[in-house]
């Protein structure tokens, strides 16, 4: 059966589990208390037995082990995929999209900036098993473990390539989405990844009207343009790119020499193939330009902490500490306005006004320095981009980029160098 017909049934048989999903909590509607009492929204997922969660990580390295030796050692594409149906389906459906690595940034940041904060071990292992492996074997996590790679996967019907300059701009996204993560969870304002997460919706047959919207929409574009969320937002992503650009193994695309044929050319839906440089002088190394763009990179820093820090007002209203002063400030009536929750809970706290404001303050502040952090970083990685354009390495063959590269194997496929088996060596001799 081909992989598109598989792609397909699987997505389907998505489809359908997701819509019965919705259906049966259409069908069992939560009660109606006639005092009034409305019942509070349930926490999904629920905590689990701390055993339960070992479990999670001992699945999360036995996928991690599988994908690793489907792509380095079998390089089998079949292989990799039916891991990742299966990732989807325990990591997705079963555990609903947490425990998860993506999340994990927001924990491993909390703890960081807050010495209160417990960081959970399982979030720490979630956090740095996939990193690690990254290192050893590339972004094999991406390839068949991650639930949020994987449903973006079987949707890619269609893909067309997006023209280099759009994919090196977008490029940019998952940076700015990495600081702001890290900002908004260091100054305890809010866990962004989660609450932004586009497919947690669907893994729990829950969500708001937005962000089923949301994810329905990555799914659309995702026909057109493989795995959007992958390339073009997520934070982890970012992580799992620079570990892999160093990793000791990682896949090939052909399993001995390359022939030159070029039939894996088009094969990634990803744009992570680089070609070969194989006409002496196609493209030279600018030495000036180079240097030109190494020395501008505090330039480039400077000016984006400046416009972080400048942002930090902004930025800081979605802290609720801020915005609660901010409106009481502005309007002080609103403080026995009994409608409003926010103005309700700070009445019942006993706090101060100047209390409030003098928290508001802190958090301003924190929000001014860690703008001008994740400004210069953004700086850093424009200025980084830039060098990395003017750069040249040569190239004989056809080879993954290995920082953008998913490890999905769909190139292996295509590549008509097969291994040789140990009995064909055999015979040969
Ligand atoms: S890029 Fe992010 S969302 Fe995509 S598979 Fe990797 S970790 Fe998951
Ligand atoms: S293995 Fe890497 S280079 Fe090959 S098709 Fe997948 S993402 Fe592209």
């Amino acid at each position: 059966m081909s992989q598109r017909i598989i792609k397909m049934l699987l997505a389907g048989v998505m489809f359908c589990l997701t819509l019965s999903g919705f259906a049966q909590q259409q069908r069992f509607p939560k009660p109606e208390f006639e005092t009034g009492y409305s019942q509070p929204p349930t926490q999904q997922p629920l905590p689990r037995a701390i055993f339960l969660e070992y479990l999670d990580v001992a699945v999360l390295i036995g996928a991690l082990l599988l994908v690793s030796w489907f792509v380095l050692k079998k390089r089998s594409r079949q292989g990799v995929l039916w891991t990742s149906v299966f990732s989807l389906l325990y990591f997705g459906f079963y555990r609903e999209g947490c425990i998860c690595a993506i999340g994990s940034i927001q924990n491993v940041a909390l703890a960081t900036f807050d010495p209160t904060y417990v960081l959970p071990l399982t979030a720490l292992l979630f956090f740095l098993i996939p990193l690690i492996t990254a290192l050893f074997a590339g972004r094999t996590f991406c390839a068949g473990v991650c639930p949020l790679g994987a449903i973006q996967d079987l949707v890619a019907f269609r893909p067309i390539e997006l023209p280099r300059w759009l994919q090196k701009v977008l490029g940019l996204i998952p940076y700015l989405y990495l600081s702001l993560a890290v900002l908004y969870a260091a100054t305890k304002s809010e866990f962004l990844i989660c609450r932004y997460d586009p497919f947690v919706g669907f893994f729990r047959f829950d969500g708001t009207f937005q962000m089923l919207l949301l994810g329905g929409l990555f799914l659309i574009v995702g026909v057109f343009v493989a795995r959007p969320y992958c390339r073009f937002f997520c934070p982890y992503g970012v992580l799992l790119g620079w570990m892999s650009s160093f990793s000791k193994k990682h896949l090939t695309i052909t399993p001995t020499a390359c022939i030159q044929c070029k039939l894996c050319a088009n094969s990634c839906p990803f744009g992570a193939i680089e070609e070969p440089d194989l006409e002496e002088g196609k493209r030279r190394p600018n030495v000036n330009r180079l240097l030109k763009y190494l020395i501008l990179i505090p330039a480039w820093m400077l000016i984006g902490g400046l416009a972080g820090s400048m942002l930090h007002g902004t930025l800081s209203k979605f802290n609720k500490t801020v915005y609660l002063a901010e409106m009481i400030v502005e309007n002080p009536d609103v403080r026995y306005d009994q409608e409003n929750i926010d103005a309700r809970t700070f009445m019942q706290a006993g706090k101060t006004m100047d209390q409030l404001v003098a928290d508001a303050q802190k958090i301003k502040s924190q929000f001014y320095w860690g703008g001008w952090i994740a400004g210069a970083f953004m700086g850093l990685v424009i200025g980084l981009v830039l060098v990395n354009l003017s750069s040249y390495r040569r190239r004989n063959d056809y080879e993954p980029d290995k920082t953008n590269c998913l490890s999905c194997g769909r190139c292996m496929d295509y590549c008509p160098v097969k291994q040789e088996t140990e009995h064909e060596n055999d015979f040969r001799r």
